[in-house]
């Protein structure tokens, strides 16, 4: 594959997750990414998504049990966590992260924290009233 395509795809995928403005799935932007790129691999989303992630141009949620979702940051220092409606897949930002203050103590047992995520299931307010 050479580096231009390469781009191409990287900008590609950002448009749909920055479209989107919501955490999609590979087989989400796949979807809308084969209009545009008919001949495209799952196999070169995924890489171009790892890459995209070494850039810290988007970030990983692993949001429910059997799929990984990613976004787009706002910058590359933006460190965000998001719940997503069981039901209608509406997304909702945590309002901050508790998970720093407990990494700081595994650090100083020499661990090196490389990524952590945050798993809360549920259904949004709308949806829980449904399902009384
Ligand atoms: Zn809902
Ligand atoms: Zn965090």
């Amino acid at each position: 594959m050479d580096t231009q395509r390469n781009t191409k795809q990287k900008q590609f995928i950002l448009a749909i997750l920055k479209e989107a403005d919501r955490p999609m799935s590979i087989n989400e932007i796949y979807a809308q990414l084969v209009n545009q790129l008919p001949k495209i691999a799952k196999s070169t989303i995924y890489r171009t998504i790892d890459a995209l992630l070494g850039q810290s141009l988007i970030d990983k949620y692993h949001l429910t049990d059997n799929e990984v979702f990613y976004r787009i940051k706002a910058d590359r220092n933006e460190h965000k966590h998001v719940i997503i409606c069981d039901d209608c897949k509406k997304v909702f930002d945590l309002p901050a992260c508790p998970i720093h203050a407990i990494e700081d103590a595994i650090v100083e047992e020499g661990f090196i924290i490389k990524d952590h995520q945050i798993q809360i299931t549920g259904l949004c307010k709308d949806c829980a009233l449904h399902h009384k």
